[in-house]
């Protein structure tokens, strides 16, 4: 009887297209993620390859670089594929190199007018066209995908190049924010010569564009969004920005995943960027103290503030109409009023936004303190330094902040919708007595909501055992993401083939 052969399971290879990943390259989640999870896939056996535009920026903080090959894509245009490596990952880092589309300064998505860069269509359709021929492995590396991920639009169209090759790998495609669909229209998808069968009501074609989000959800084998609660409310007209119908169609196939988050990056008891290091012990309140002085003075309160006691109200964010960032405004001087709160707002966005918190911060310059712009530093300073975070987002896919609130002992005060709901459990009789409160949430888009809910907080606030053990609960929370890579992991290997048969 011969032995039975000792048999050697090769790890899945994945290949993980975005458009961003922190800390090379951010302007909000999809960047953490894209961070997060390769590396927490990586952690869990797989092998996996991070594409990215080398942008600029990206080809600055990139070490090793080295030119892998050139893949052609039509029209004359060549992508050279580069390798490089970076401190902040656990894999290779493989950049998709078309100088006139990627080599500038700034931001990933807009010029420096704040606009979409005129070019975006081109952009991530080759970059897209290049991550798919790097699945099927026409650079000759020897290393062929078994499963490629795509993220949010601009790589909406992986799915769809796939399809066009003969034997494409499963593909999963995720939605970090539905909003934004990447749409473009007749002319230029003709100018590109992009395949006409994707031209059609049942393709990418969208009322009269084309959507390389629609590519993304019609062409992929699995997608996910990243919370349970985002996954069923985009089936709904209110949340799915003309979607819904599509994802309800495609709802076999759409599954929730909550992030997680950088536990690592994001941890009070190591964080390089906070004043003092706090656990939950009876030091919090002290350490959480600390920091509020430290917070205070780094943005600049006056001496006599930054010693009062009274507490802090944080929000960190972009200032836009999806973060009921007016919201918070409209509720600040009705609590100014009657309580001795102060807030902390860092953030930036729509110029009626900033203009708004420039003048809440004149017209209250001992009570409202701010930052108009991006700064890592001083956003974990206020996650440690604030006593309370506000979140009332009008939609919120999984958000991060809330859960960076939940680590750092500051209860968030957030809109019962997407992964808030999914993360964050209010404080009611019931869930105090059993301990499992960790903030407050409440539901109607409205100032006079979130105010209610502030002030729900803001008298817990005044009970010292009560507050410490919903930031205790908070601060206990499983938020990591090896739990939630698993969960991608039963996908890639449960993700149906393009025949469609179930593995
Ligand atoms: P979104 O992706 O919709 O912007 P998330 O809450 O998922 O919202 O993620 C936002 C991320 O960007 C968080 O890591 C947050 O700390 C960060 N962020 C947003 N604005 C700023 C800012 N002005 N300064 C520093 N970090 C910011």
């Amino acid at each position: 009887m011969s032995k039975p052969r000792k048999t050697i399971k090769k790890p899945l290879k994945v290949l993980f297209a975005a458009s961003e990943a922190y800390p090379l390259i951010k302007t909000g989640g999809l960047g953490d993620v894209a961070h997060s999870l390769p590396n927490a896939l990586a952690h869990v056996g797989l092998d996996v390859r991070l594409v990215l535009p080398a942008y600029r920026d990206v080809l600055r903080r990139v070490e090793d670089l080295q030119v892998l090959g050139w893949i052609p894509l039509g029209d004359g245009l060549d992508a050279r594929i580069l390798q490089g490596w970076h401190a902040a990952f656990e894999m290779p880092l493989w950049l998709v190199d078309i100088a006139h589309l990627f080599d500038r300064e700034g931001n990933p998505y807009q010029g420096p007018d704040g606009n979409n860069w005129p070019d975006n269509p081109q952009r991530f359709t080759r970059f897209s066209q290049a991550v798919a021929l790097l699945a099927a492995d026409r650079l000759d590396a020897g290393w062929q995908a078994d499963v490629v991920h795509a993220n949010d639009w601009q790589t909406g169209l992986v799915p769809a190049w796939l399809h066009e090759t003969a034997t494409p790998p499963r593909c999963i495609y995720t939605i970090h924010n539905l909003a934004y669909d990447g749409q473009f229209d007749y002319a230029t998808f003709q100018a590109m010569h992009l395949p006409p069968a994707w031209w059609s009501i049942d393709g990418a074609e969208f009322h009269g564009n084309l959507s390389p989000m629609k590519a993304g959800l019609i062409y992929s084998d699995w997608i996910t969004t990243v919370s349970p609660t985002y996954a069923r409310e985009i089936q709904t007209p209110e949340y799915g920005y003309g979607y819904a119908d599509i994802l309800r169609h495609q709802q076999h196939k759409l599954r929730g995943i909550l992030n997680g988050i950088d536990t690592r990056t994001w941890d009070p008891t190591t964080d390089r960027h906070i004043a003092a290091h706090y656990r939950c012990d009876d030091q919090l309140a002290q350490g959480k103290a600390a920091n509020r002085r430290a917070l205070l003075k780094a943005l600049g309160a006056p001496t006599k503030a930054q010693r009062a006691d009274a507490p802090v109200i944080g929000f960190v964010g972009r200032l836009v109409h999806q973060k009921g960032i007016d919201l918070l405004f409209d509720a600040i001087p009705a609590l100014l009023r009657n309580t001795l709160v102060r807030f902390a707002i860092i953030g930036s966005g729509e110029q009626q936004y900033e203009e708004r918190l420039k003048a809440l911060m004149a017209q209250y310059p001992a009570r409202v303190f701010g930052y108009l712009g991006y700064s890592e530093a001083l956003a974990h300073q206020l996650e440690a330094g604030a006593d309370i975070f506000a979140m009332p987002s009008r939609y919120e896919p999984c958000g991060l902040n809330q859960m960076y609130s939940l680590r750092y002992g500051t209860p968030p005060v957030a809109r019962r919708t997407g992964g808030l709901a999914d993360t964050v459990v209010d404080s009611t009789p019931t869930t105090l007595k059993d301990g499992s409160a960790t903030g407050f949430l409440f539901d109607a888009p409205e100032s006079a909501a979130l105010e209610a809910a502030l002030r729900r907080a803001l008298v817990l606030h005044q009970n010292p055992t009560l507050w410490h053990q919903i930031q205790c609960a908070g601060m206990a929370q499983d938020l990591d993401w090896d739990e939630r890579a698993r969960s991608y992991l039963a996908l890639y290997q449960g993700a149906p083939t393009a025949e469609g048969e179930q593995q």
